[in-house]
Formats: structure tokens, sequence, C-alpha cells
């Protein structure tokens, strides 16, 4: 019998309602290694209820002593690091190197979220009008929620509860089906830093429990992280619900080759933004443009560096370069793609097919090239979310510029050049709220937002940095006046 995930309620992990599960994989295998309940209404419904009664308790704490239990976490999760890393291999599947990224990146958010007593400091004006001073403070909501995505069990969670819970927010957490153990394992460090009960809650599922959380009168706000149709419908269904919302999908992002840039450094970002965490994140670098003439020895380059990639089960070998996908649908996506940009009449240069590893069972599938890739083409529209990397060619970085601006997301952009005037035109000019000059992956650190544009993002304040606690509180402002009488500067 494999193991039924528990929800993470009240401080404790209990057994789910929910009579139907969905499987957990070790991706590197084709092995299920747990079941993820299908939650509904009612586990929801103990959730945030959980979350609804430590809400007083939580807001009224002093914010230094919230940030002391966060530094209790801090350390927890320093000494569990390799064990955590090593439970995102076991359940995704990404490499040990970018399952260490994907819990450093989390940490770094627990970092910022230590410092809250300075970031919550509130303004004040003394004499805003005769004998009145004006005070605006920082409080929490009440109940947020958050909806992840697959792709990095640790770091995107860590995105959002960490801030939420420094602000004074209690939260409910609903991870991925696809890798639940993770986010439980969070919560109970959390449990263990000494975080009260019913602070931080974890409840497992899909679309059903979801739902659920979006209309629930008792959650104030919503952060989501996923696919841009999902992304969509839950700031507009969390909207009309009267909850505050920040919603970040998917992209298609776009990398600029000049003729001057450094060859040897371009291959080598590029080769870590198409086929790092093999292709599935919402930064993949999935198409290259090549300005003017470098087109041809690009490719060469890509496609000697894309066979000698090292591709193979994540779980028992720390040195593998790529490991598998997530599942089988999301394989047979990829390989759907390689068929339909076949079809469209692109040039496939490098076949993943070729490069798979001929042992095990896992969901593989190895980077793929296509060159001669066309602006109509649904490969280099669509985000196939996985190790394929669309080339296309243009004259100048105007052409290359307006190419990048078709694309209707808008997460990362990025140029390769020596030019700073290039680099610069192309940085105002590219319709994407985080650019890389010469930075394959252009993901801001925890102190700066996640700031996805157009299809990219709906919402207005993006997750982390000062747009994340903004989020996680609203303004209240004082005004105060003692005595009508009272005049500056005499008090008796
Ligand atoms: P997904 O949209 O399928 O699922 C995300 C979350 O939504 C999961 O928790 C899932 O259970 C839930 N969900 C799925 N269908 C739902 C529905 N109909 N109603 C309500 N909830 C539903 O995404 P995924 O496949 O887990 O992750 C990959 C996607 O996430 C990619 O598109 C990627 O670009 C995106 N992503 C974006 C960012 C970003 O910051 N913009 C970061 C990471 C991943």
């Amino acid at each position: 019998m494999t193991e039924i995930c528990g929800n993470f309620i009240d401080g404790k992990t209990v057994p789910a309602h929910a009579s139907e599960t969905t499987p957990v994989f070790n991706p590197s295998r084709g092995e299920v290694i747990a079941e993820t309940p299908v939650c509904g209404d009612e586990d929801a419904h103990c959730a945030v209820l959980a979350a609804r009664e430590a809400f007083p308790g939580w807001a009224a704490t002093p914010p230094n002593d919230r940030c002391r239990i966060l530094f209790r976490y801090h350390q927890l999760l320093e000494s569990n690091f390799e064990a955590l890393a090593r439970q995102v291999v076991r359940e995704h599947g990404k490499t040990f190197e970018e399952a260490c990224g994907d819990v450093r990146r989390g940490i770094d958010v627990v970092e910022m979220a230590c410092g809250i007593p300075s970031l919550l400091t509130g303004q004040h004006l003394d004499n805003v009008a005769r004998a009145v001073d004006g005070t605006v403070t920082r409080q929490p909501i009440g109940v947020c929620a958050g909806i992840t995505p697959f792709n990095f069990p640790a770091m995107v969670p860590m995105w959002m509860f960490p801030l939420a819970l420094a602000c004074g927010n209690t939260f409910v957490l609903k991870p991925s089906p696809k890798v639940p153990l993770t986010a439980i394992r969070l919560a109970e460090l959390a449990a263990a830093a000494g975080l009260p009960h019913g602070v931080f809650n974890v409840i497992h599922g899909g679309k059903e429990v979801v739902d659920v959380l979006l209309r629930h009168p008792d959650v104030a706000a919503i952060s989501f992280v996923g696919s841009t149709r999902i992304a969509k419908c839950i700031y507009e269904t969390g909207a009309a619900n009267g909850k505050r919302v920040q919603a970040a999908g998917g992209a298609k992002n776009h990398m600029i080759v000049m003729p001057d840039a450094d060859m040897d450094a371009t291959v080598s970002a590029i080769m870590g933004a198409a086929f790092g965490c093999t292709g599935q994140r919402c930064m993949a670098g999935s198409v290259a443009v090549a300005v003017g003439d470098i087109g041809d020895l690009l490719l060469e380059r890509l496609s000697a560096s894309a066979a000698a990639l090292r591709i193979g089960p994540t779980d028992q070998d720390d040195s593998v370069a790529m490991g598998p996908m997530i599942d089988s649908s999301a394989r047979d996506r990829v390989l759907h793609y390689l068929d339909l940009g076949v079809e469209e009449g692109a040039v496939l240069a490098v076949d993943g097919r070729n490069l798979v590893p001929r042992s095990g069972c896992g969901f593989f599938v190895g980077p793929s090239i296509f060159d001669h890739v066309k602006p109509g083409m649904r490969i280099a529209r669509d985000e196939i979310f996985g190790p394929v990397l669309s080339l296309m060619r243009a004259p100048s970085l105007d052409d290359a510029i307006i190419t990048a601006n078709r694309s209707p997301y808008g997460n990362g952009a990025v140029i390769f050049t020596g030019d700073g005037a290039m680099a610069g035109k192309f940085a105002r000019e590219v319709q994407s709220g985080m650019v890389g000059i010469n930075v394959g992956v252009p993901a801001p650190m925890a102190l700066f937002p996640f700031s996805g544009w157009n299809q990219s993002f709906f919402g207005d304040l993006h997750v982390q940095g000062q747009e994340g606690i903004q989020f996680f509180t609203r303004a209240r402002v004082v005004l105060t006046r003692w005595g009508a009488g009272r005049k500056r500067g005499t008090w008796s």
C-alpha cells in the first residue's frame, strides 16, 4: 500500500476526508511513491476554520516575536536543507543541484521575512492638519490561501507563506497534487519552529478544493502560480468573490542573440535557460532569436552541447545534467509538439527522442532544437513547458524585438550582446516584466518582485519583495487630536 498524504491542519498531520486519490510519481522511475487525496468542501472548511481561529492571536503577536519564530524556522530549513532537496528530487525529478536551487530560493524569502519588524514600519506626519497627527500602519488582512504549481515544490510555496505569516496573516496552502510531500515537510518544520497551531495549514487536491477556497467568505486573499488559463480564471473568480488576488501564469520567454555576443557564455546561458529543470520553468528560455548572420554558428554550438547533455534518473546520481518530465502526460505533450513543429515546416535539428536514456521507465524526453521557426507556428507561440528550444532568425534588433513582443506573455526576455546601447534599447522596448542582459534566466531574488506582465500575470501586486508585503497587508490611517485647544509646543 502506498502512503496517502495527510493534510496539515491546526498544527498536525490529519487524514483527509476524501475517498479519491491521485498518484504521486518518482518521475525518474515512473513508480508511484504516494497518493494525494482529492479534498473538497469538508477538508477546506476545516483548514480555513483553523486559520480563521488562529488569526486574531497571530495578528496580535508583535512582529519581533513573529520574526523570532521565523529565525528558528530558517535554522530548521538550513539543518534540513539536503533532506528537503532530496525530497524535491524524489517527487519532482529535477537534478539535485536544481533541487538545491529550489530550496535555496525559498529560504531567501524566509530571510527577507525575518526582517519584518523594519519592513513593516509605517509612516507618520506630525501636524498633518492643525493640531492633528497622521499615522499609516500596515495591517494583516486575515486568512490567505496559496495555490501552487508542480514545478518548484519548495520555492513557489515559499514565495507566499513566509511573507504572509510575517505580516501577521494565517495561511492555507494548496500545493500541486503532483508534489505534495515537500509542502507537508515545510509545514512540519514550521510547527517545529514554534509556529502556533492553525497559523499555517496545508490541504491537498485540485480544482474541487480550489473552488471552495475561491468562494470561502473567510478567505481574504488568494496567491496563485500556475498556467495562464487557470491563473486568469482564479483571478476573475477570486475578484468576483471580493478577494484580493495575485495570479502568475505561463510564459514564452525570448532570448535575443546579437552578432557581437560572447559565444561561449551565450551558449552556456541558453543551454541552462532552455533545458535547465527539463524546460519546466516559467522562466525557461524557449525561443532564441539570432540577429544577423549568427544563426548557423549558434545552432551548431547549441546542437553539440545538447547532444553532450547527460540525461537520466536523478534520484541516485547527482551528476546527471537533465532529469525527466513530471509525468507521462507532460512527456506526451512534448512529443506532440515535436510532431507538430515538423508538420508546421520547422527543421528539427536536434530530436530529443533520440537522446532518451535506455535504462529505467521514467518520463524522459531529451533536449530538442527546432531551426527556422516562423512567428505564426504554434511551437513559436505556445508554452510547451518541456526541453524544446525554437531558433528564429531576425535581420536586426528591431525585428527581434517585434518578434519577442508578438508573444501574449510577458515574463522574461533576454539579450546577449557586448553593446550597451543595444542592451539599453532592448530593456526599454521589450514588453516583459523581467529582463536579462547577458543573463539567461533573469529570475529576481527575494527582495524584488517576480514581475510578470501581460498574460503572465493577473493582478496588481506580484509575489516577493515589497510588493509581496503590500499584497499581504492593508493600510490603516489614524488621525489623532488630543484636546480641541492643543497647540504645537504647548503641552501644559
Ligand atoms: P496548473 O495551472 O495545472 O496548476 C497549478 C495549480 O492550480 C495546482 O495547484 C493545481 O492543482 C491547480 N489547478 C489545476 N487546475 C485547476 C482548475 N481547473 N481550477 C482550479 N485550480 C486548478 O500548473 P502546473 O502544470 O502545476 O504548473 C506549470 C505552469 O505553471 C506553467 O504554465 C508555468 O509557466 C506556470 N508557472 C508560472 C510561474 C510564474 O511565476 N509565472 C512560476 C511557476 C510556474
